[in-house]
C-alpha cells in the first residue's frame, strides 16, 4: 500500500480530469477476452438511481470518451429533475465501432459490469445501441431499461421521446407564433435514425413542412420513401430557412460558426448537448432564435421508463399522458427565464437545481422502508 502521500501523488492526474470533479463515481470496465472498454459516469443519485443510456462509439481518445460520458451524465441529472422523475443522473459509453465490436460476449462482460454497480447505475439504449443490445444486457442483470415489451419493458424509448419533442413544440409554438398548432410551419429535422424519424411522421401527421438532412443517406431514404420530405445537405441543413431547427443526431450543432447562419425562429430536438459551450445560449438569445433547452424537451424517453418502474406495470397510455406534461414543464422554464431575465438553459438549470436542492432537503427524515427507486 502506497502511504498518505503518495496515494495522493499517484491518483494526481485522475481526480482533477476535465469534467471528472463533481461527480459521485467515474468506473472504467476492461476485459481483454471480449475486448470490452467501457466507462460508467454516475453524476448524481440524490433523487434516485443514475439513470442514462450507454453510447457506443469510436472515440479518438480516451480522454474525449471521459469527456462526453461526463458531459452527457450530467445533462442527465438536469433532465431528471427538471422532469420531476426520481432518478439521478448517470451515462456510459462502450469505447468500439458497433458495427465490428458488437458481440453476445461484450455486452453480457459489460451487463455483469453494470450489475457489480448493484443498482446505482440503470442502463438504457442509446447511440450505437439497440433494444436487443437491452434484451441481451437482462440476461445477466436487471439494472436495465427499455427492453421489449415481451420481457415486461416499455421498449425502445425513441418514439416517446418523439412524443416528448412534439409537446415541446406546442409551447415553442405558442411563444413563437401564437399557436401551439404545428399545421403549416416548417420543421427541419437533422438527423433522422430513431428518434427523428418518429417525429417526422407525428409532423407529417400534423401537417407541417419537413425537410430532413442526415449523414447515413440510407436513413434519409428510408424517410423520403415513407414521407415525401424534402432533403437537404448535412452541411448546410442549419442555414435553411424554417420556423423550427430540430437537431436530432449528435450535439454541438449550435456554436459561434453555426448560430450567425441560423433563419429559423426556433431551436427544439432530441440531441444531447446542443449547445457547443454555456455562451452559445445567449448567442442564440441575441439572434432572436428561441432555444428549448434540449434536456427539458429530450425527457420523452426516461419520462417512460419511469414509467416502466413504477412497480405497477407499464402502461403506454398512463405514459404518453405524462410524456405530454413536457408542454407544460417547457413552459415554465420559458416563464422563469423571462422573469429572471436569464436564457431558457440557465433557467432549466435554475429549476432542475432547485428541485433537487429542495428533494436533498427531505432525506434529512429518516424512513422505515429502503428509499423508493425511481
Ligand atoms: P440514432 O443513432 O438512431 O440516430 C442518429 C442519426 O443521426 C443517425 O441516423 C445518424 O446517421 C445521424 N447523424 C449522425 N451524425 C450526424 C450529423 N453530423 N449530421 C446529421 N445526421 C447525423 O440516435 P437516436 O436514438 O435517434 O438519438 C438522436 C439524438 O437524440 C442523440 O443525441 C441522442 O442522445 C438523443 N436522445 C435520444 C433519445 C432516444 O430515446 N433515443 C432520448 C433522448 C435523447
Amino acid at each position: 500500500m502506497p502511504r498518505g502521500d503518495e496515494r495522493g501523488r499517484a491518483l494526481t492526474g485522475v481526480f482533477p480530469h476535465a469534467g471528472v470533479e463533481g461527480f459521485e463515481q467515474v468506473s472504467f470496465f476492461h476485459d481483454a477476452r471480449s475486448g470490452l472498454r467501457a466507462i460508467i459516469a454516475i453524476h448524481s443519485t440524490v433523487l434516485g438511481p443514475a439513470l442514462g443510456g450507454t453510447r457506443f462509439r469510436p472515440y479518438d481518445t480516451e480522454a474525449d470518451a471521459v469527456a462526453d460520458v461526463c458531459r452527457l451524465a450530467r445533462g442527465m441529472t438536469y433532465k431528471h429533475a427538471v422532469s420531476g422523475l426520481d432518478c439521478g443522473g448517470g451515462k456510459a459509453v462502450i469505447l468500439g465501432d458497433p458495427r465490428t465490436t458488437r458481440s453476445e460476449a461484450l455486452l453480457r462482460t459489460y451487463a455483469r459490469f453494470i450489475d457489480g454497480l448493484a443498482g446505482r447505475y440503470l442502463t438504457a439504449e442509446d447511440v450505437g445501441t439497440t433494444q436487443a443490445d437491452m434484451d441481451l444486457i437482462r440476461r445477466e442483470t436487471p439494472y436495465v431499461t427499455g427492453v421489449s415489451e415481451s420481457l415486461g419493458g416499455s421498449g425502445d424509448p425513441s418514439p416517446a421521446t418523439a412524443w416528448g419533442l412534439l409537446a415541446g413544440l406546442r409551447t415553442v409554438g405558442a411563444r413563437s407564433w401564437g399557436s401551439s398548432s404545428i399545421e403549416g410551419r416548417h420543421v427541419v429535422v437533422v438527423g433522422v435514425g430513431k428518434v427523428g424519424r418518429a417525429l417526422v411522421e407525428h409532423l407529417v401527421a400534423d401537417g407541417a413542412k419537413v425537410t430532413v438532412a442526415d449523414v447515413d443517406r440510407a436513413a434519409v431514404d428510408a424517410v423520403v420513401a415513407s414521407h415525401g420530405v424534402d432533403v437537404v445537405d448535412v452541411a448546410g441543413a442549419h442555414a435553411v430557412e424554417c420556423d423550427v431547427l430540430s437537431p436530432c443526431a449528435l450535439g454541438a450543432l449550435l456554436n459561434a460558426r453555426t448560430i450567425p447562419e441560423l433563419r429559423c425562429s426556433a431551436v427544439c430536438g432530441s440531441a444531447n448537448n446542443q449547445l457547443e459551450e454555456p455562451a452559445d445560449g445567449q448567442r442564440l438569445a441575441d439572434a432572436g432564435v428561441l432555444f428549448a433547452p434540449d434536456f427539458v424537451v429530450s425527457a420523452g424517453g426516461v419520462i417512460n421508463i419511469a414509467e416502466e418502474r413504477t412497480g405497477r406495470g407499464y402502461d403506454r397510455d398512463r405514459a404518453w399522458q405524462r410524456i405530454a406534461g413536457i408542454e407544460a414543464t417547457l413552459a415554465t422554464v420559458f416563464d422563469r427565464a423571462d422573469a429572471d431575465g436569464v436564457t431558457p438553459e440557465v433557467a432549466a438549470d435554475r429549476v432542475a437545481e432547485a428541485r433537487i436542492d429542495a428533494v436533498a432537503d427531505t432525506r434529512r427524515i429518516r424512513i422505515s422502508r429502503p428509499e423508493p427507486t425511481v
